[in-house]
């Protein structure tokens, strides 16, 4: 994919910046509430502007034009546009410095109308936002150093931080167009909000169905690996390619007790049951719905399904014991050890340790 970094001959050089800032009237879709002259004017009191003018459609030909004569003629080595958003324009934009000689990332684009003169009714106030936000767009411009594109390779992996129903419609979808996926969620269980409800509003649907079913078909797609009671610590890169580590909490209880109603039996450990937003009390060892256990096997190695991962929460927070983090087979909670990891993730990719909670 493209990629920017620095252009091989570095900052643009050591003078001060000569800033050209050119204020749109968007045909009086701007200067019919924002005072442009003013904002211009303002601007060029600025340490570094050499040129601020309004113009009554920038992205015009002869708007275009200016832009160019007036880089080439006042040697403009920064270029500041306050016009609609960025999403319509910044491109032409870039592309006219480009053909005038400059390098097209030493350009700021400023929105004075979707962002200004749209939404604010008040000449006064909407002059003042525009003017401030020029004045802004014009210091950040001084600290612009020239870029270049550079190709980089990536892995089509993706990371999907939060496992709701947003989460997982997310990473099934990413896994059908044939990314590989690793989907973090931080509580213990799959569904988030949704597993709290009951009928949908407005189909009628019944939630628990819905998510089961959703959570059914992400847990059997062979690209997307589930880690539930994972934290996010850090993540570095850059766009497409990502590092990011995630600390797993310990999900499970295993040996020789029917999982979950034994298990959860024998737990010795009580505490606030927040899946019902502290109403009622649960045990260290849990399930908060039915639906969450109902593709468990408790046998020895056995895989916990995501849904359904019991997890001695009072027991386990916060430990940077090695043990493995990712068994789904049960102890017994009163000698639930917390064992937590810190396994690494490239560029989203699979997790160093740890294994998927499927069943
Ligand atoms: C009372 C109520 C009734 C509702 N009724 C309806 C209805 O009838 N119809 C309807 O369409 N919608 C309804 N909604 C809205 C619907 O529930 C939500 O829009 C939907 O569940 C949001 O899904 P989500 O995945 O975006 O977020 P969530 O369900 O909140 O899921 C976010 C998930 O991300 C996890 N997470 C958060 N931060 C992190 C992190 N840093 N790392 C890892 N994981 C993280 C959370 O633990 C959670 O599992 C209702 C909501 C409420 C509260
Ligand atoms: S640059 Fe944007 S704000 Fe200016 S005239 Fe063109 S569309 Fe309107």
């Amino acid at each position: 994919m493209a990629h920017l970094g620095a252009a091989a001959d570095g900052p643009a050089d050591s003078r001060a910046s000569r800033i050209g800032v050119f204020v749109c009237h968007c045909g009086g879709n701007i200067s019919d509430v924002v005072d442009v002259e003013r904002v211009a004017a303002e601007a060029a009191r600025m340490p570094g502007v050499v040129l601020a003018t309004a113009h009554p459609f920038v992205c015009s030909d002869p708007g275009q034009a200016l832009i160019e004569e007036k880089i080439r003629e006042l040697e403009l080595d920064r270029v500041v546009v306050a016009a609609c958003s960025p999403t319509l324009h910044q491109a032409t934009f870039r592309r006219t410095i480009d053909r005038a000689g400059l390098n097209q990332y030493l350009f700021e684009h400023v929105n004075v109308r979707e962002q200004v003169s749209w939404v604010v009714e008040d000449r006064e106030a909407a002059t003042r936002k525009a003017s401030r936000l020029v004045r802004a767009a014009v210091a950040r411009a001084s600290h612009l150093v020239p870029l270049d594109r550079r190709r980089i390779p990536i892995q089509p992996s993706a990371l999907v931080i939060g496992g709701g129903v947003a989460g997982l419609v997310a990473a099934r979808d990413l896994a059908r167009r044939g990314m590989k996926v690793t989907l973090v969620e931080n509580r213990p269980f799959l569904g988030g909000r949704m597993a709290q409800l009951h009928t949908l509003f407005p189909t009628g649907e019944n939630a628990r169905d819905l998510l089961a079913g959703l959570i059914q078909e992400t847990v059997r797609e062979p690209r997307i690996r589930v880690l539930t009671g994972a934290h996010v610590i850090g993540s570095e890169g850059v766009v497409g390619d990502f590092r990011t580590r995630v600390r797993l909490e310990p999900r499970g209880v295993d040996e020789h007790l029917t999982y979950p109603g034994n298990a959860i039996a024998a737990c010795p450990e009580e505490t606030i049951n927040e899946f019902d937003f502290a109403l009622s009390r649960r045990k260290a060892i849990y399930t908060p719905t039915p639906a969450a256990t109902r593709r468990c096997r408790p046998s020895t190695g056995a895989r916990a399904p995501a849904a359904a991962s019991a997890w001695p929460r009072s027991a386990g927070r916060g430990s940077t014991s090695r043990a493995s983090p990712a068994r789904s087979s049960c102890t017994p909670a009163s000698s639930c050890s917390p064992p937590a990891t810190t396994p690494t993730s490239r560029s989203t990719a699979s997790m160093a340790t740890g294994s998927s909670p499927r069943s």
